[in-house]
């Protein structure tokens, strides 16, 4: 469906980085049009090289066999703090026409320790993948083969390079934190959730400057409560890239063991996001990439 369109620019996309020339991509199948070809997750090696690669995102964490998973005790040393002196982070809501991303515009959120050692990463965007309604399927990775109905992305850079362009294609540039989200229809939603979403509303068309929101203090540690201490927090790593072409391997995943809770409120807001050609966002996740080899490790208490 062409309506599902991606068109790769010079510009931040979630997970992903410009291949500065265009390129057309989308989630489903592969579609031909006329002379113009849109490619499906399948084919996307076809817009970058690196998506046909060994070590690639998501994947599936089977915590059953262990030949593919590690077993470990928590992490200690591992922190995410906030670092500004005189106010929290201000952030940038808007629907880029891929998914609803905040970006980070004033600010220090920091990671530090953990599994990476002693390198610093700064928190550069967040945003949300998800499914459509009639689907029950919305995050990107899976756990034990369960997917959840959506999944947050906290992206982060390496402060050894320059900028969050100069580290996206390092191997030890990136480190994205994953929340998975899990709708519920008891009406229980994270509170900060809410709060975003609410803002969401009627920024259904991507890409539109007057769709943009400006978001004071962000409360990072209420929308994601592991972050206030990440070493006793479950979660699992492992070493693969960016979900979305150029699919540099360039990620080291964190994927939080415990998911956000989100309320049908919460994600029919999301739902109704429209993409550059008035179709649904829904259903931008890409689809579980094999492990060759690689193990996943699991600090679970
Ligand atoms: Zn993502």
């Amino acid at each position: 469906m062409l309506g599902t369109i991606i068109v790769v620019f010079v510009f931040f996309l979630p997970c992903s980085l410009a291949a500065g020339h265009e390129v057309l991509w989308k989630y489903g199948n592969t579609v031909h049009s006329g002379h113009q070809t849109v490619y499906g997750p399948q084919d996307w090696v076809q817009v970058s090289r690196h998506c046909g690669e060994k070590a690639q995102s998501p994947v599936n964490i089977d915590t059953v066999h262990r030949n593919s998973f590690q077993k470990l005790t928590f992490l200690k040393g591992f922190s995410f703090k906030v670092a500004n002196m005189w106010r929290g982070l201000r952030g940038r809501l808007f629907n880029n026409g891929h998914a609803p991303t905040i970006k980070i515009e004033a600010g220090f959120g920091l990671l530090s320790g953990g599994p990476w050692g002693s390198d610093l990463y700064r928190l550069a965007q967040l945003h949300f993948h998800f499914g459509c309604k009639s689907s029950p399927k919305g995050s990107e990775h899976t756990l034990d083969g369960i997917p959840f109905s959506g999944e947050l992305h906290l992206v982060f850079y390496n402060l050894k390079y320059a900028d969050f362009n100069a580290a996206a294609d390092k191997s030890d540039g990136l480190t994205v934190i994953a929340a998975f989200l899990e709708e519920n229809r008891l009406d229980v939603s994270n509170p900060e959730l809410e709060k975003i979403a609410h803002l969401m509303r009627n920024m259904a068309r991507g890409d539109r400057e007057e769709n943009e929101r400006t978001l004071l203090e962000p409360n990072l540690y209420s929308l994601v409560p592991q972050l206030t201490d990440l070493s006793m927090t479950p979660f699992f790593s492992y070493k693969g890239s960016l979900t979305t072409p150029p699919c540099y391997q360039s990620v080291n995943w964190i994927v939080l063991g415990q998911f956000i809770p989100a309320n049908t409120y919460v994600m029919d807001i999301m739902r109704s996001l429209r993409n550059h050609d008035g179709h649904p966002l829904c259903n931008g996740f890409r689809p579980p990439q094999a492990l060759n080899g690689r193990v996943i490790r699991g600090y679970v208490g």
